[in-house]
């Protein structure tokens, strides 16, 4: 294998020199992209020559575009066979690869992809298929059942993409992407992704790839030591409230706002300035006289925020700058230390705020690990902090107006006021504050600004869903009229979580009929789960398996036709038939029958080891830590 190293960001890189069929640049100039990520600029010319490809990244890298913009720059649309199938470890995943191919499509008339998953109805799927799509997402078991029923048929698959490998390979469907990719023509091309290289894909990408090219994206990254780093983790909040906060708690003197795309700038902008903020978008698509005003009005401070894109603001040097913040998290750790390095100018010092939703934690790790520097997680000014602030600057405001202006008049005004009407001078006053409040209410209220909602608001910014129990979606090929973003802020990939979402959720024990004896590992159940009733991972708890049984924890409150459903689901040829634990014995615990309960959470770390049996049957159950996080299990289904 050859590799290659991408170490410094390519400032002329434009998607059109990587030589993208022309309607995929016009879509790419909708969604507001302006300059290709490093893993973008790697992959895309590969994969548009049809060399095989395996690339390190991770969600955040903007890996997904990297192999869906050349794919349907490749595809042939005269033709209606499915030509492109891309696997994916979850039905969310799915979803979201499927919608971007759908925006980056926006453009290509009579284009049709398909994400087919568990827990859907095949008939929705079997029509589509019928008619004919260019490009199939799916998750791999899904995908199997169709390709044995023959109404999946790949005879002239042109490209395979393996999406999150390493996630497949955690949740125990390795050996179905195998039997897909032997039953593929030998001559596709395959694009392997994964963030991480375990042996076993690495062991797949030496069977399956034709002399593949490596892409991984190495840099060289200094930061300045006198720039304070922080993150926010996303949640309970929306990103522009927590950025309102941040906006009114910490003393500022001028800031830069990152965000992806020229869109975003814009649109932010505009929300800071309905807020009362001066602030402003700096972006590539803005004429360079129009951008050098808005530099200038940022020194001289008529501008306290700017709201910029990468290349909008490279080698931008404004000394009173106190704050980065990075609204939307970098796609690689170099464009990080870029932005970073418009605060700390001429020895001064800076603090740089870093916006990570948890799935995006990942890539946190990534600029922790390339700039050998701790970013500290911040709490967001409390309610409290800020109605201070607030009642201080108002204070202020009043103090400064009494020093600096001559009041006779309305000292006058005032007086003669309250002696007609009979009201004291502080009646007086708080009338006026009212009136120069206006609608606005002065207090922030104690309870969040907005509760998150499923469908009130289809902002970017939304906090993550919690609900373990997703609604059913049903995703139908939609036109391209439809709103494009209609699928995005359902995604939720699982990468690299630390903790869980779920930790203080209440779980509960139910029973499933599948055990040892059916050669099941942790991962096929909670894949299983995952997939077929559309749960989050991170729902997924405990998972002991038995020799005829097994238990799993999840989430309490599982609705009744979730429960019916999951009665059916199939594991290792075995119906689930779950049921509940009535008085939460697990299969370790119950010597009935299941002595020798091998343990294993759902990837279950050194847990997998452990043999019960050996430890006594129900010895120790008390001391069973309880796991809800995502550990790589010990015993995997690969047979290397
Ligand atoms: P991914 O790593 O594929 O999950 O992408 C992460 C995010 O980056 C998604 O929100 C994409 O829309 C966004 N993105 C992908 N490519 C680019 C680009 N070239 N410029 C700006 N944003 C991008």
């Amino acid at each position: 294998m050859t590799r290659k190293e991408h170490t410094i960001m390519d400032e002329q890189l434009t998607f059109r020199s990587l030589e993208l069929a022309e309607p995929i640049l016009s879509a790419l100039a909708d969604v507001g992209y302006e300059t290709p990520t490093p893993i973008q600029a790697q992959t895309i010319p590969l994969i548009l020559e049809g060399r095989d490809v395996l690339g390190q990244a991770q969600t955040g890298t903007g890996k997904t575009a990297a192999f869906a913009l050349p794919v349907l720059s490749n595809l042939d649309l005269s033709r209606t066979e499915t030509q492109a199938l891309v696997l994916a470890p979850t039905r969310e995943l799915a979803i979201q690869v499927a919608e971007a191919f759908h925006s980056y499509a926006d453009h290509l008339p009579g284009f049709h992809v398909l994400p087919i998953y568990g827990g859907q109805d095949y008939g929705v799927q079997l029509r589509s298929l019928k008619r004919g799509v260019h490009v199939v997402v799916g998750t791999p078991g899904r995908v199997m059942d169709h390709m044995r029923r023959g109404s999946l048929n790949l005879e002239n698959l042109q490209c395979l993409v393996l999406d999150e490998a390493d996630e497949m390979l955690r949740m125990g469907f390795i050996d179905d992407v195998e039997w897909i990719l032997d039953q593929t023509p030998s001559e596709r091309q395959v694009a392997l992704f994964s963030a991480t290289m375990p042996a076993p894909i690495l062991r797949i990408a030496r069977k399956y790839l034709k002399d593949p090219e490596e892409v991984t994206i190495k840099s060289k990254t200094t930061t300045v030591e006198t720039i304070r780093q922080r993150y926010w983790l996303v949640g309970g909040h929306h990103k522009l409230d927590a950025l309102t906060r941040i906006l009114e708690a910490e003393p500022i003197d001028g800031m830069i706002i990152f965000v992806r795309t020229k869109t975003e700038t814009l649109n932010l902008a505009e929300k800071l300035q309905a807020r009362g903020f001066a602030a402003a978008a700096l972006n590539g698509d803005m004429a360079q006289q129009q951008r050098e005003r808005t530099i200038e009005q940022l020194k001289d401070g008529t501008l306290n925020i700017v709201i910029a894109t990468d290349v909008a603001a490279r080698g931008l040097d404004v000394e009173r700058i106190s704050h980065v913040i990075n609204y939307d998290i970098p796609t690689d750790t170099e464009s990080y230390v870029h932005r970073i390095g418009r605060t700390g100018r001429a020895g001064r010092s800076g603090e740089a705020i870093l916006f990570v939703s948890p799935r995006e934690r990942g890539m946190l790790y990534s600029i922790e690990r390339a700039t050998r520097k701790r970013i500290d997680l911040m709490e967001l000014p409390s309610t409290e902090v800020i109605n201070d602030k607030r009642i201080a600057r108002f204070q202020q405001r009043i103090t400064d107006t009494i020093a600096a202006e001559d009041l006779e008049f309305y000292t006058h005004l005032v007086e003669r006021y309250c002696e007609e009407h009979e009201v004291s001078p502080v009646e007086a006053a708080a009338a006026l504050a009212r009136l120069l409040q206006g609608d606005t209410p002065f207090l922030l209220s104690a309870k969040p600004e907005r509760e998150p909602s499923r469908n009130a608001d289809r902002d970017r910014d939304r906090e993550p869903r919690r609900d373990s129990f997703r609604e059913r979606d049903s995703f139908r090929e939609r036109d391209s009229s439809r709103e494009r973003d209609s699928f995005r802020e359902e995604r939720e990939p699982r990468k690299q979580r630390k903790t869980s979402l779920y930790g203080d959720e209440k779980m509960e024990t139910y029973r499933i009929e599948v055990g040892k004896v059916h050669d099941v590992k942790p991962g096929n159940i909670a894949g299983a789960i995952i997939n077929e009733i559309g749960l989050d991972p991170e729902a997924v708890g405990k998972i002991i398996i038995g020799d005829h049984y097994s238990t799993v924890e999840l989430p309490a409150g599982m609705p009744n036709d979730v429960f019916q459903e999951l009665k059916k689901v199939r594991v290792c040829g075995q119906q689930l038939r779950v049921s509940k634990m009535d008085d939460q014995r697990s299969a370790y615990g119950d010597r009935g029958g299941n002595r020798g309960g091998d343990r294993g959470g759902y990837g279950g770390g050194d847990r997998g080891k452990k043999s019960f049996g050996k430890s006594g049957g129900g010895k120790g159950k008390k001391d069973a830590p309880f796991f809800t996080g995502f550990n790589v299990p010990k015993k995997k289904r690969m047979k290397d």
